[in-house]
């Protein structure tokens, strides 16, 4: 089945066609940039242009950087409050015309590794975190996942986690990879503790780098970069489409 994955993220939205099947990426990927302020309004109408770009009128995927219960959107750290409340499916269904089914983009992220990337095969418990605008976290035993786990936002110093040691963080204040990998190593250290995975998957724009950053790391799990890049949450949003 052939579905558009599409990842909104806090400074940009993505998207592919991909075959669901195989995880494969059926067209260059584009991406826009996330409208300031998100608002609904402008973000829907991003989506729609982005839709319109493939000329796209089949099923579509998408993850969305929020707690999704039940289909409503229930928060908006790095969005527009005016998304709270929202049921994601109806909306982008509404404004695209298309059939929609919406999950967290980490959610989505963490599928795509799972079953496309370096998580195959491993049926332990396993953490895969998006590392960008803020940090997203997706929770997995034996291939199952625990959704909207939030771990971005375990309290650090003071501060949601991700306002401490994300890759927007790193660069707004402009660490060096050994003092912002030193912060990051404090948040895997605390999580490994909460959960204790057998692995922890790390993905998002930073996981290009991950050669910079893994050696200042020092975590009990057997630590892994994503290996679609940052194209697992375009295929992890295709691929949830196709899941009951
Ligand atoms: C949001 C999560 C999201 C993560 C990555 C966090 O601020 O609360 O839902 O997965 O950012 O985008």
């Amino acid at each position: 089945m052939d579905i558009l994955g599409i990842d909104i993220g806090g400074s940009g939205i993505k998207g592919a066609p991909v075959n669901a099947e195989s995880g494969r990426l059926l067209a260059e990927r584009i991406r826009i940039e996330t409208p300031a302020p998100a608002t609904p309004r402008a973000t829907l109408q991003a989506v729609c242009q982005l839709v319109a770009r493939f000329s796209w009128k089949g099923p579509i995927g998408i993850g969305f950087p929020s707690i999704i219960s039940r289909q409503i959107i229930t928060t908006a750290a790095n969005l527009d409050d005016g998304w709270i409340g929202r049921n994601g499916n109806e909306a982008f269904s509404q404004a695209t015309g298309c059939p929609v089914k919406v999950i967290n983009d980490a959610d989505a992220a963490g599928l795509g590794e799972v079953h496309f990337g370096a998580g195959r095969g491993r049926l332990g418990s396993l953490l895969v975190l998006t590392v960008g605008t803020g940090i997203g976290t997706a929770l997995f035993h034996r291939g199952h996942l625990f959704p909207n786990t939030e771990f971005g936002h375990i309290e650090m110093h003071g501060m949601a986690a991700e306002k401490f040691a994300s890759a927007a963080v790193r660069k707004i204040e402009n660490l060096s990879w050994e003092v912002w990998a030193g912060r990051f190593n404090e948040y895997l250290q605390r999580v490994e503790r909460l959960v204790v995975p057998d692995t922890i998957i790390i993905g998002g724009g930073i996981s290009r780098k991950f050669t910079k950053f893994a050696p200042y790391l020092d975590v009990t799990a057997d630590l892994l970069p994503a290996r679609l890049l940052n194209h697992a949450g375009i295929i992890g949003a295709a691929f949830a489409y196709t899941l009951p």
